[in-house]
């Protein structure tokens, strides 16, 4: 089977956020005490990248980017592009030369130098990967072709290299946060959700899938490629016919269904979870969480009802195609073309340099993460952050104070929730020990092998313990923030703590309309649809009256109306219900934000922005959360991401949320002549 991480199911929830970018810190002290410049244009913002033929009020994402949207292209190589990769792809920069260095030390066996080092050079020698051919893959291809039985088959679901059609996965126990519990979701799966398989529009993404699986067969030599290749997207369309949608699967009062071992084992019988989850090393959890619980037990039947030739086929088909990039060329440019190109419109495949920064930045992250943090990320911009994270949560906490349509009973829950958010800036406190893993210059695909097990030997090292609340869900580089319900943290990377999200020399309404509302954002996630289910410890309680919850859905269904609205591409629109805690994450987020900035004014300044180019204080702070969302996507890309991704395309997160604020139509001067005026008793306001 294959591990579910932080990205599936259940998980949806604490997956990263991808808000705003930081700028500065527009904390009391950061500005008296800024001199410097700040990176971008004189206040924080780049004027050259506006359109100011565009009238505000019509079309604020153009207004304040058309420009830079008209003018910028996204490289051959890359799916999508804005203010996220701009920084991801410096991070890289920087982390290959950490890279680099380290490995040039030729540092001694088992010392992070030499796994750092050895992982990227055995990454870069194509020559030795292509004279392997096939070859390091061979015993796994081997365990697959000598299995007769179900059971044979089941035994290989069990391990964490062959692919299966469940997931497994281990997460803090929603009914008490202190301990971890294991959850299992629905899998199995080529393409990227059930909606390739299953809606009409997506027929050339099914036929090149089909074309893909037999080429596989091809290059690895196995005849009749084409007839397998049909029996297994015949298979793998019978398993998204049971898949829940990507709206269900993130709906945590569906998806939160604990079982005993003996329930989970009843449920789908033929995947005898209970061998597997002993085989698994994950047994003996008082219960289990099943996420889909219709769609395993579809895929137990559908396991009995499907010859081991064809379990057989599938499993050597994803083994190789997971593992394409540590293979011959032909295999990673088969692989790219599917999924590269196909799926997301990339023209060309990355360079394969930057692929091996991006490898080892990933599985040896908090290694090299270290030495980044070291060199990139100034101690001043921690304790900067620090104070706005605390501006923000004072903002909102006044905001609960006042805030209308939630009774006193409620909103003293939801103060004592603010309260516990639990912030974490920059990087981790612990920094993850490599000490157990062995990398060698020369085996590529064992090297990956090894990573797999590695990773996964920890995660099921935890699990008797108690819930490590200093793990980090991404290495410090990371261009991203989170929330993760479970355990009521907010986490904000050094990596995102720069321009344009981040400067301490910048204007204050630009820090606060980027990465204030990107802080915003995060903290509006414990109080979203989903988010609002976990009290303070992440448990998973209803502390809501009756009233105010259905005040607050009403609200929410109609911010979910809206951005169903919205259709970026011809015939596809925004799926309002999936998307529906990043939107009110966004909007709530600007809010506080601008609560926050307000704050700040009536300390330092008597409540008076001064005007710079012309635009007012509050004019700048939504210039600046236009600013960090300008970005192109290629059209496969887009359409994977409303598919998949549950955040809205960049334009909505920009325009769908000014559209609702009263202050912006101030700011702006938009009336009911402009295309995206809403009437005051449309606009939607939660927090
Ligand atoms: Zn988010």
């Amino acid at each position: 089977m294959k591990k579910l991480l932080l990205s599936t199911a259940v998980l949806a929830l604490t997956v990263a956020c991808q808000p705003a970018a930081p700028t500065e810190t527009a904390t009391d002290t950061a500005h008296s005490t800024a001199t410097a410049s700040p990176e971008i244009g004189t206040w924080g913002f780049d004027l050259t990248g506006m359109d100011t033929s565009v009238v505000a009020g019509n079309d604020f994402y153009r207004y304040a980017n058309g420009t830079w949207l008209d003018e910028t292209e996204i490289p051959s190589d890359l799916t999508n592009f804005g203010m996220f990769t701009v920084l991801a792809l410096e991070a890289e920069e920087q982390v290959q030369a950490i890279i680099l260095e380290l490995a040039a030390m030729n540092a001694a066996d088992g010392t992070i130098e030499q796994k750092v080092g050895d992982l990227y050079g055995s990454w870069m020698d194509t020559s030795t990967i292509d004279q392997l051919g096939l070859a390091p893959a061979r015993p796994y291809l081997d365990q697959i072709a000598a299995a007769e039985t179900h059971d044979d088959i089941n035994a290989l679901f069990a391990t964490i290299h062959h692919q299966s059609p469940f997931g497994v996965g281990i997460i803090p126990d929603p009914a008490d946060t202190t301990r971890y519990t294991v959850f299992v979701g629905q899998g199995g799966l080529g393409l990227p959700d059930r909606d390739f398989y299953l809606e009409e529009d997506n027929q050339r993404y099914r036929d090149a899938y089909l074309a893909f699986i037999a080429q596989i067969f091809d290059l690895a030599g196995i005849e009749d490629g084409a007839t397998r290749a049909q029996a297994i997207f015949d298979l793998e369309m019978r398993l998204a016919e049971t898949h829940w949608s990507q709206a269900d699967s993130r709906d945590i009062q569906r998806i939160y269904n604990p079982m005993p071992m003996e329930q989970l084992a009843a449920l789908a019988p033929q995947l005898n979870f209970e061998a597997s989850m002993e085989q698994l090393g994950l047994s003996g959890v008082a219960t289990y969480l099943v996420a889909q619980p219709s769609a395993i037990e579809a895929a137990g039947r559908i396991f009995a009802e499907t010859p081991v030739d064809v379990w057989q086929d599938y499993m050597t088909f994803h083994f190789i195609r997971s593992n394409a990039g540590a293979l011959p060329e032909a295999f990673d440019a088969a692989n790219f073309a599917m999924y590269g190109t196909t799926l997301n419109g990339a023209e060309e495949q990355r360079p394969r340099d930057r692929r091996g920064v991006n490898l080892v930045g990933g599985q040896l992250g908090e290694a090299v993460g270290q030495v980044y943090v070291d060199r990139h990320f100034p101690p001043e911009s921690k304790s900067a952050m620090e104070s706005l994270v605390a501006n923000l949560t004072t903002a909102f906490a006044g905001r609960l104070d006042t805030l209308d349509w939630m009774d006193d009973e409620t909103r003293a829950n939801a103060l004592q929730k603010l309260s516990t958010f639990e912030p974490r800036i920059g990087y981790p406190d612990e920094w993850q020990n490599y000490s157990d893993l062995e990398i060698s210059a020369d085996d590529l695909f064992g090297n990956l092998i090894r990573l797999s097990e590695f990773e996964w030997n920890e995660q099921v090292a935890d699990l008797a313990g108690p819930v490590d609340r200093n793990a980090w869900p991404y290495p410090p580089q990371t261009v991203n923030a989170s929330y993760n319900p479970l355990m009521n943290q907010i986490t904000f990377p050094a990596g995102i703590l720069q321009p344009p999200f981040f400067d301490p020399n910048a204007d204050a309404a630009v820090n606060y309309g980027a990465i204030g509302a990107v802080i915003g954002h995060e903290i509006g996630h414990g109080f979203d649809d989903q988010g609002r289910r976990f009290d303070h410890d992440g448990s998973i309680r209803d502390w809501w009256s009756e009233q105010t919850n259905e005040r607050f859905e009403e609200r929410a269904d109609r911010l979910g109306v809206q951005y169903s609205g919205y259709s970026p591409v011809e015939g596809r629109s925004v799926n309002g219900e999936f998307t529906m805690g990043e939107n009110i994450g966004d909007l709530g987020g600007v809010q506080m934000a601008y609560t926050a900035y307000h704050r700040h004014l009536d300390a330092c300044c008597d409540g008076q922005a001064p005007v710079i180019d012309g635009f007012t204080g509050d004019q700048r702070f939504f210039l600046a959360w236009a600013q960090v969302w300008r970005r192109l996507y290629r059209e496969d890309n887009l359409i994977n991401r409303l598919a998949t991704d549950p955040h809205s395309p960049s334009q909505y997160r920009t325009n769908g949320v000014v559209r609702n604020l009263d202050v912006w139509y101030e700011a702006f001067g938009v009336t009911e002549d402009n295309d995206l005026y809403l009437p005051p008793e449309e606009r939607v306001s939660i927090w």
